[in-house]
């Protein structure tokens, strides 16, 4: 099935001495070779064959046991060697030590069209890093991995991408509250595929080991393979390591807030050194604009993770990299100069993002305070994110300096348009009139500027309940809403006149349920 089988992570990097799968720490190691765990069942609910193509999978052989096989555990890939990946972690702003993959099992790497990927099963079994876990992952869960992989890549959002999704025939054991009920649900497996899933944890935990020899090794490698415009292996070319790494870092999370992403556990250990966004957990959506948003039961006291926090979050995380990387630089002026960067372009970036979600691309002094006002008018009565910035691109100004009720245009964006009255209603005639005024000074006009906003505002996104009614569907065993929303998915800034069902605000019965709006890390 894969034929440019290269392998240069285990190739390069130092492995676990010890070939038993059990549970410890690994020292002085990248990676522990393991094999998946054999499933009962197992049984493909679906292949992204965009991905597919990518890897050079011809389309007949997705269906083949083979393939099923290979994307379960079941079978190796010949001449392959399986393998778990050490890292550590801050979680939730403390170190907790060594984590690694507990329930991710590396494939294989290999190249297509000068491409290189890592294969990877999540929820393939135990591994010597799966702690007091079961190394396994339910449905659900994978489900929910699986279409939004796929989905944030054609948003394109930096990510991690999916091959396929498939029921391994176990049933698996868990709590999905964390509140004494526990259940068995449907064991399943994603291949997922990326260049890498190196997290800066990878490199953290050699340096709280103060084990720096496996640390340059891996830095070399990392800039070696992935970084191949760094031509120096040292002090100036690990700064420059770093940088880029701030830099894809803050490009990921600029991307997210454009589309109302929220990660919900931006633990060091799920921060690719790509910036890549990787490990989806209990993510979630915006429905309504708000930066205190996070769908994490888990942190729904602190909300370190919410919506408005993510931007501080990468650079409080780029801080514990730099820690990490330190030993190797020992100049912390210029680590510190690169974090002191990541504000300054922060504040540029987003800027300039959210002026194309604006349709704006003049300069002028007083659009940051615009946008400042936007936000503030967004968070005055619950206003769907998606289609605000969408119908928006429909606005007028011609139309509507002689139409007094400039609302009209993103009104279904209200979850209680009722409430538009008032105050409220007197701030948001303040906002489009300001709005208007900008948009004269704008070189296009209205349908040039609908088609560029509508490049950069999508009209679907994966919206919490939407997963949650896939899910639902598949545990009777019944896939076609996951096909639906994958092939909905593909073209997120279309219009696509027979899924407009799906252009529409969050159902009131999704508000609260569990799946929608509340979601453990239980996966
Ligand atoms: P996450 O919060 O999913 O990114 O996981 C944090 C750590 O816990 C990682 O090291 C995971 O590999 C590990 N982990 C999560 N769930 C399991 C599981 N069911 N079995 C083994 N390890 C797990
Ligand atoms: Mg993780």
């Amino acid at each position: 099935m894969i034929k440019n089988i290269t392998d240069t992570f285990i190739k390069n990097l130092p492995s676990d001495i010890i070939l038993e799968n059990t549970r410890r720490q690994v020292l002085g190691a990248c990676y522990s070779y393991v094999s998946p765990q054999k499933t009962k069942k197992p049984e493909l609910i679906h292949v992204a064959k965009v991905m597919a193509k990518e890897l050079g999978i011809e389309e007949d052989l997705s269906t083949t046991t083979s393939f099923l096989n290979i994307v379960t555990g079941n079978e190796l890939l010949k001449n392959t060697t399986p393998y778990a990946m050490c890292y550590g972690g801050h979680q939730f702003g403390n170190w907790a030590g060594q984590l690694g993959d507990g329930r991710a099992i590396n494939l294989t790497e290999m190249t297509h069209n000068n491409k290189q990927w890592t294969l990877q099963l999540k929820g393939a079994g135990e591994t010597p890093y799966s702690r007091s876990a079961d190394g396994l992952a339910v449905l659900r869960s994978s489900i929910r991995e699986y279409l939004c992989s796929e989905a944030m890549f054609h948003l394109g959002v930096p990510t991690t991408r999916a091959l396929s999704l498939a029921l391994t025939g176990d049933d698996v054991l868990r709590d999905v509250l964390y509140n004494g009920n526990q259940a068995y649900e449907k064991g399943a497996i994603v291949c997922r595929v990326s260049a890498s899933f190196l997290r800066f944890g990878s490199y953290e935990i050699h340096t709280s080991r103060k084990d720096y020899n496996t640390l340059k090794t891996l830095v070399d490698y990392t800039i070696t393979q992935h970084f191949p415009a760094i031509k120096t292996l040292d002090k100036s070319g690990y700064i420059a390591f770093f940088k880029a790494i701030s830099h894809k870092t803050l490009e990921m999370i600029i991307h997210w807030q454009r589309v109302g992403f929220v990660h919900g556990v931006m633990n060091t250990d799920n921060m690719s050194v790509l910036g890549l966004t990787i490990d989806y957990g209990p993510y979630g959506w915006l429905e309504g604009f708000d930066y205190d948003w996070t769908p994490n039961t888990t942190d729904s006291q602190q909300k370190r993770y919410r919506f408005g926090n993510q931007p501080n979050i990468g650079l409080w995380n780029l801080l514990q990299l730099a820690n990490a990387l330190y030993p190797l630089i020992e100049d912390a002026d210029s680590l510190e100069a690169i974090l002191n960067d990541y504000n300054t372009q922060f504040h540029k970036q987003y800027l300039q993002m959210m002026k194309s979600k604006l349709g704006l691309t003049t300069i002028n002094d007083k659009d940051a305070v615009l946008i400042k006002q936007l936000e503030a008018n967004l968070h005055l009565s619950e206003t769907d994110m998606t289609i605000f910035f969408r119908n928006l691109a429909n606005y007028n100004k011609q139309l509507d300096t002689d139409n007094k009720d400039v609302l009209n245009v993103v009104n279904d964006a209200f979850y209680k348009p009722e409430e538009i009255t008032g105050n409220v209603l007197k701030r948001w005639e303040t906002w489009f009139n300001d709005y208007t005024n900008r948009l004269r000074e704008e070189p296009l006009n209205a349908s040039e500027r609908k088609s560029a906003m509508n490049k950069v505002n999508p009209k679907y996104v994966l919206r919490n309940y939407m997963a949650q009614l896939a899910i639902e569907a598949a545990d009777k065993g019944n896939y076609q809403l996951i096909d639906e929303l994958y092939t909905l998915l593909l073209k997120p800034y279309e219009e696509q006149p027979e899924y407009e069902k799906w252009y529409a605000k969050r159902p009131e019965w999704a508000r609260h349920k569990v799946g929608c709006s509340m979601l453990s890390c239980s996966s």
